[in-house]
């Protein structure tokens, strides 16, 4: 099973998380399970302008890049102009991240599965676990419920 997150703080943003979702049942694979959408604060940067994020789970016969390739086209159909560079988030109609892969493990210069601020992102992993409560972070190969308990309780 391959899990989407995606976010939007710009626009319409409930219209914006339905068309992404829409769009990723076409160029994508069959959306199996979706998490509530919650608001949340803009992490990693100041702005007015609160998230609206959710997860999905797809079914999906693309290889990695092709999976990324997708969801990319999806972001600029969806009206996203810039990406992030070096880190200097800003506000966005909609962002499509690839969280996990089955158990897949991928360090490319394009492409880092899992996705390395999955455990750091509480709007990441919240949907992540209402939809899957049982998945198993591949690289530590331990529940991601229990990684998260473990962060906080440091
Ligand atoms: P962010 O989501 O951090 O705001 P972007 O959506 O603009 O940033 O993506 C920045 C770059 O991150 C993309 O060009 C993409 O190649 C790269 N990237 C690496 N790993 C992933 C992943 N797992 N999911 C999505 N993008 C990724
Ligand atoms: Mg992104």
């Amino acid at each position: 099973m391959t899990y989407l997150g995606l976010g939007s703080n710009q626009g319409d943003r409930q219209f914006l998380l339905e068309q992404a979702i829409a769009l990723i049942a076409v160029q994508v694979g069959s959306v199996v399970k979706c998490s509530s959408f919650i608001e949340t604060e803009p992490w990693g940067f100041a702005s007015d302008h609160k998230f609206l994020n959710a997860v999905v789970a797809v079914e999906t016969t693309l290889t990695p890049h092709r999976l990324l390739d997708a969801t990319q086209r999806i972001e600029r159909q969806l009206g996203r102009r810039h990406k992030t560079i070096n880190g200097q988030y800003a506000d966005r109609p909609i962002d499509i991240d690839v969280l996990l892969i089955d158990d897949h493990i991928i360090r490319r210069p394009r492409l880092t599965i899992p996705h390395p601020l999955l455990l750091e992102r509480e709007f990441v992993w919240r949907p992540l676990l209402e939809i899957a409560p049982d998945v198993i972070h591949p690289v530590f190969d331990i529940p991601v419920a229990q990684l998260v308990k473990m962060k906080k309780e440091e």
